[in-house]
């Protein structure tokens, strides 16, 4: 449908990329909808270039060069510059129905069932479930809920500081008025909620359809962190790996391309898989699947080997092509899973 499109943001170049993943995941899920990305004039050149070879659509939008409500608006509360960015999406009008998503969110199968849903509809924060998580929305394009959003947010601000809390006032009876607006977890699958319910997520995780990595590291971060950082960090390990899969094999290139011979963030990609595949060793070792403890001599061989492994992970000597392949180690997460 040509009057319906997925739509994201990227203020810099490292959501950029972000955003360039989740285009390319969009597509390789083969969605019939419209892609658009918002872009803010931080974005260089041969990054809007690979945006356009992604998205249908890649539109400049600059808050504080516009002479319109939104820059009145940030006149008025400077704080909010990507918050009042992002309400951007309301004004692309030549779509009847978007599906807003962050630059974090990878999708992981096709989507589009979303845009049978009405405005505005969103999945439960994991932090506080009355309020919806602003990561994925379905919202509806228009001039007049635009201006009325951004007379909310210079009147009223915003409790959290950004579009959510800002989102979650505007739409204040979210929590309670439709249950057709409440969209099932799996769309908005957050690393947080991984850890804080792992039986759930052993049950549930696997119909994951959009994870979102949300909180201070981001996948693009990973390549340019301490490994002991990366292994304690965020996400489930098994999406980073996805994330950076997706990065290495279809964003890379096409940046290459587009940055000749000057150099861009080469973020070391093996280094990153690198941490990812430890992540997912560390992980595993902390919580071995339960048919392993059948023997408690076995066990206790296991443990040991586990303990010998992690230490080595950590000394940065992990067995990647040996017992620590990636194949392994997904064959162990598998199992793990399902
Ligand atoms: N964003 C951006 N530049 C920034 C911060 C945020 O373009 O400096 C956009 C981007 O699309 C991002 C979204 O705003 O995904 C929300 O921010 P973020 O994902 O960092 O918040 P979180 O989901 O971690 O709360
Ligand atoms: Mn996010």
């Amino acid at each position: 449908m040509a009057d319906q499109a997925f739509v994201t943001l990227a203020t810099n170049d490292s959501y950029a990329k972000g955003a360039m993943v989740l285009g390319q995941s969009l597509r390789r899920h083969k969605t019939s909808k419209k892609l658009a990305a918002l872009v803010g004039p931080q974005v260089s050149e041969p990054c809007r270039s690979v945006l356009r070879r992604i998205f249908d659509e890649v539109r400049l939008v600059d808050v504080l060069d516009s002479r319109d409500a939104a820059h009145l608006a940030l006149m008025k509360r400077p704080e909010l510059g990507v918050t009042f960015t992002k309400l951007h999406c309301w004004t692309l009008t030549h779509y009847s129905k978007c599906v807003f998503m962050d630059a974090d969110t990878l999708v992981l199968s096709n989507i589009d069932e979303l845009f049978d849903r009405e405005e505005l509809s969103a999945a439960p924060d994991p932090g506080w479930p009355d309020c919806f998580n602003s990561g994925v929305f379905v919202y509806r394009p228009s001039v007049e809920t635009y201006d009325k959003l951004l007379q909310y947010g210079t009147e009223e601000g915003t409790f959290d500081g950004g579009d959510q809390g800002l989102l979650n006032g505007f739409f204040g009876d979210w929590a309670t008025a439709d249950i057709s607006k409440h969209l099932p977890f799996i769309y908005n699958l957050s690393s947080i909620a991984i850890y804080t319910y792992l039986p759930a997520f052993k049950r549930y995780g696997s119909n994951a359809k959009v994870v979102h990595f949300l909180g201070k590291t981001k996948p693009w971060s990973h390549g340019l962190e301490a490994k002991t950082k990366a292994i304690s960090g965020g996400a489930h390990p098994s999406f980073l790996l996805d994330w950076w899969g997706l990065y290495s094999t279809s964003v890379m290139p096409m940046l290459q391309e587009e940055y000749g011979d000057q150099p861009f963030h080469t973020e070391c990609v093996e280094e990153a898989v690198e941490e990812s595949l430890a992540s997912v060793a560390a992980a595993l070792h902390l919580s071995p699947p339960p048919q392993q403890h059948e023997h408690q001599q076995h066990q206790q061989h296991q443990q040991a080997s586990s303990e010998e492994r992690k230490q080595k992970w950590e000394q940065g000597q992990a067995d990647y092509m040996g017992t620590d392949s990636f194949d392994n180690i997904k064959t162990k997460l598998d199992t793990f899973l399902k």
